[in-house]
């Protein structure tokens, strides 16, 4: 028997949903990429757990996502199961200032619930549109402070199913990066919150907002930044005085508004990203003498 005939059998509950050959630009904010052979949204640990056996036993590669904000998917698509995370696995549950989530939630939803709960920690996440696995494996930040900041532990999943805490030193967090990636996926966290007056938080949460509006591109679809930045240093910033704002290479442009940002603009192909990336990089390199490492992930890519 294949594979795909035996993974309806995994996916059994209302809340959960499988589909064949779907196209994968639906499900990243570039709007790039072609199909994954399958596609899942998973809304129970049991489930995840079998998801997890499933891959080991058929090795099928699997990729979990969350809302595709920090991911470029290869044009031809990816050669295995993409899994989004729903239902109980994007939960909130707050007690007093200790809040657990799970991996699926929404970050920006996470970010409003707090200020209206008065619970401060999470204020800079309103612009940032991914999910909280995605913030906890990017440990993604604004305005100096960092998802991992408010991170006490974490739950994975490892690959024969079984669920294993972590702690906020074992998740290993540094500047966009945490040691998470290995395991098969990262269900949730539990995070602690500073306890504070809602109107100044909401004041404070939706300044960042306007100030992240005002300074980067939010129409076009993106990536957010390609690029992370160099020791005491702007990525942005070696972008632009090296006079790339405005280059395109196919549908992909480097943003007018803010350098570290690839935009599509005109159906741009993974393909167009990746030669303007290499562009920047060769350019910055010549005129700057600093090597750019990207941020965004990559799916689908030998
Ligand atoms: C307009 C815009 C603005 C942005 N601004 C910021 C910003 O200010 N700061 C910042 O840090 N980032 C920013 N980003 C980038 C992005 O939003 C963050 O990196 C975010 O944390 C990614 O979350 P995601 O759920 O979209 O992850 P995805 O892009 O879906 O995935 C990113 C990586 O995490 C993996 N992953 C996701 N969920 C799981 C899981 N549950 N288990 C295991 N692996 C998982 C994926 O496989 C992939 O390798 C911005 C992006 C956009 C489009």
């Amino acid at each position: 028997m294949d594979w795909k005939e035996a993974l309806p059998e995994i996916v059994t509950q209302p809340g959960s949903r499988l589909r064949f050959g779907e196209p994968l630009a639906k499900h990243t904010h570039f709007g790039i990429g072609g199909e994954a052979t399958a596609y899942i949204e998973i809304s129970t640990v049991s489930e995840l757990a079998a998801l997890a056996r499933f891959h080991t036993e058929w090795d099928v590669p699997i990729a979990v996502i969350g809302r595709g904000s920090n991911l470029l998917v290869s044009d031809t698509g990816f050669k295995g199961i993409s899994v989004r995370l729903v239902g109980e696995l994007a939960k909130l549950e707050v007690d007093g200032n200790v809040v657990s989530v799970g991996a699926g939630l929404s970050l920006p939803a996470l970010s409003k619930t707090m200020s209206r709960s008065g619970l401060s920690g999470v204020e800079f996440a309103l612009g940032i549109p991914g999910s909280v696995g995605g913030a906890l494996i990017m440990n993604a930040g604004a305005w100096g402070s960092s998802f991992g900041d408010v991170v006490t532990d974490v739950t994975v999943m490892t690959d024969s199913g079984e669920l294993a805490n972590l702690t906020h030193a074992e998740a290993a967090f540094e500047y966009r990066h945490s040691g998470l990636e290995p395991y098969f996926c990262v269900t949730g966290a539990t995070l602690a919150f500073d306890p504070g007056d809602v109107d100044e938080i909401t004041d404070r949460m939706q300044t960042f907002y306007k100030q992240k509006v005002a300074t980067q591109p939010f129409a076009e679809e993106n990536a957010g930044c390609m690029f992370k930045n160099p020791p005491d240093d702007s990525a942005g910033r070696l972008i632009d005085i090296s006079g790339l704002k405005g280059y395109r290479i196919g549908g992909a442009e480097v943003s007018t508004v803010h350098g570290n940002f690839i935009l599509n603009l005109d159906n741009a192909t993974a393909e167009d990203v990746l030669k303007l990336v290499a562009y920047i990089q060769q350019q910055v390199r010549e005129k700057t003498g600093i090597s750019l490492q990207t941020e965004v992930k990559r799916l689908g890519f030998d």
